[in-house]
């Protein structure tokens, strides 16, 4: 008691994670097909290890610039160029970031004063609720409907912004639905940017895992730039969520501001990992197909196997690798969960994870072999038959 109220106000307003729940949950259970996880499980392709480990190998293991080092930047500027048709100056409007955890979190500290609001997906990611109460912001729910294939609705966004709104947090590809956002309603929205004189914070760190969709930042178009902070990662499209490296690219003032958020938090970026996500960014990209090819197919395996059931309804995962089915029978998801894990012994993530109202909704994760996610499949029908 005492000791809490020594901690800030700041921390104290943080709910506890469920994602940290699970994980405690799943210590020692080797009985369970893991379906909640959100990395994937696919190993980080060889010649990228070979590039950290020569870095190594030739003492490349001290401090680095805290925007990052300049060859991976230039590295970031074209490949932003050749795929984002981002055009940025990798000396001013480029950072290297700790994952998208780190440029969200640098996004959020330098533009969220107390009190400012900030419009989040409902459901999303739950860290851009999280960060934005960490940086004394008041999040603001924007609910994405099933209806809508839970791709934000412009004037939805519109009725809720008010003379305290300074930040819209938009995440595509999606976590947890798999919903890519179209074009034109990303530009409508750039539009109302302009018009409410908003600042985007587009999470794309999901970008090259898509299906039949195609992808677009909207800080492709140049006017907008100025008012667009782009999170991007190595952790999905490379496999590689433990090296903890990503990048950000805004207008020079916005990335200043983190580089300085970044800077106190942790100096600098690991060394020899930036060498890596070099080599990863500049040498071939065949790893990265193969692993999409192989989530298109798990992703196929699941939805076939879920809609047989015919116990749950949901829209069809155009990207990312999850899929967020609407439970159709009388039970809420947490305890859909619970008894999942029980007596399937298959471990998802319930829908409250990410959402107000993700009572009947769960997330299931592709991240894991099409052998495994069969059986699951087996389990689950086993289970569901007798609800
Ligand atoms: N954004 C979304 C939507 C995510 O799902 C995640 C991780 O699960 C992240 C950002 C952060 O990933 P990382 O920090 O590993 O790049």
């Amino acid at each position: 008691m005492q000791l809490k109220s020594k901690l800030s106000e700041r921390v104290r307003r943080l709910p506890p994670s469920k994602f940290a729940e699970i994980r405690r949950l799943m210590i020692g259970r080797t009985d369970v097909i893991r379906l909640e996880l959100g990395e994937p499980d696919f190993d980080t392709p060889q010649h990228i290890k070979e590039a950290a480990i020569r870095a190594i190998n030739e003492g490349f293991t001290h401090y680095t610039p805290s925007e990052g080092l300049l060859e991976l930047r230039e590295a970031v500027a074209r490949k932003l160029k050749r795929e984002n048709r981002i055009e940025a100056n990798p000396e001013t409007e480029i950072l290297i970031t700790d994952g998208g955890f780190g440029a969200i979190f640098a996004a959020i500290q330098s533009l969220v004063n107390p009190g400012d609001e900030v419009l989040v997906p409902d459901p999303a990611w739950p860290r851009y609720f999280q960060n934005v109460l960490l940086a004394g912001g008041v999040p603001k729910r924007m609910f994405l409907t099933e209806e809508d294939g839970f791709v934000p609705d412009v004037d939805g966004i519109r009725k809720n912004v008010t003379r305290k709104t300074k930040l819209v947090v938009l995440n595509t590809p999606h976590n947890p639905t798999g919903a890519v956002m179209p074009k034109n309603v990303l530009e409508q929205i750039g539009d109302l940017a302009v018009e409410h004189n908003l600042t985007l914070l587009l999470d794309e760190v999901y970008e090259r895992i898509v299906y039949k969709a195609k992808h677009f930042s909207l800080a492709a178009h140049s006017d907008l730039k100025n008012r667009i902070i782009t999170v991007f990662s190595f952790s999905k499209t490379y496999a590689m969520t433990g090296w903890r490296i990503g990048y950000a690219v805004s207008h020079a003032n916005i990335i200043k501001a983190m580089r300085s958020v970044s800077m106190y938090a942790n100096a600098c970026r690991n060394s020899f990992v930036q060498k890596a996500a070099t080599t990863a960014l500049d040498g071939p990209q065949d790893c990265v197909e193969a692993m999409v090819k192989e989530y298109r197919r798990r992703r196929d395996l699941m939805i076939g196997r879920l809609n047989e059931m015919e116990a749950f309804s949901m829209t069809k995962p155009m990207g990312a690798f999850y899929v967020y089915p609407r439970i159709l029978l009388d039970v809420e998801s947490p305890d859909f969960v619970k008894q999942l894990l029980e007596k399937a012994k298959v471990s998802v993530m319930p829908g409250t994870t990410f959402s107000m109202k993700g009572e009947k909704y769960v997330r299931l994760s592709c991240a894991n072999s099409m052998e495994r996610i069969s059986e699951a499949m087996d389990r689950v029908q086993r289970v569901v038959s007798r609800l």
